[in-house]
């Protein structure tokens, strides 16, 4: 996660402007008043307690630790003291959304010919091309159909095939 103050020992100006422009909500200024500044990051990640505590002693003199926090929490950060908390206290990152499912993958007429070209004759044609890529069943059905109006599968009994040539 990129949300929280940049713990890079530098202090420099341009270091500064690095920040100011790497900020992903272009709200940096907060950034550049951080207490850690400068400081060993590793001294944040460490998990031993009285490395947190240390870090916890670096947050409790910082002028914008509600920020950090705020942002922290918002950014589900897993690792770390931010804003003065450590990992254990704050609340678990919720888990990400499960994805859509959006519209299934296209395969081009080239794909359908190189799947087939290189799959095992003597296995389902559907077998193979799920195999290859994740399709609802309708639409893997249609692709067969289309393989086999470009002859790369055949019928075998009632099963498609990847065609002999
Ligand atoms: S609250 Fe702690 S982690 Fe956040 S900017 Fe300040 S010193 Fe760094």
């Amino acid at each position: 996660m990129t949300s929280g103050p940049t713990r890079r020992p530098s202090t420099d100006g341009d270091q500064a402007a690095a920040d100011a422009t790497s900020a992903p909500d272009g709200n940096v200024s907060w950034r550049t008043l951080a207490a850690c500044r400068g400081l060993n990051p590793s001294l944040f990640y460490d998990p031993h307690p009285v490395a947190i505590d240390t870090a916890k002693q670096v947050c409790a003199r910082c002028p914008v630790r509600a920020t950090c926090k705020t942002q922290a929490l918002a950014a589900g950060e897993e690792y770390g003291v931010w804003g003065g908390l450590s990992a254990d206290e704050r609340p678990a990152p919720k888990p990400s959304s499960p994805q859509r499912p959006g519209p299934p993958p296209a395969l081009s007429d080239d794909e359908l010919y190189d799947l087939f070209d290189a799959a095992e004759p003597d296995r389902a044609a559907l077998d193979q091309l799920l195999e290859h890529t994740y399709l609802p069943t309708a639409t893997a059905y249609k692709h067969l159909a289309r393989a086999e109006r470009l002859g790369v599968v055949e019928h075998r009994g009632r099963s498609l095939f990847p065609a002999r040539r």
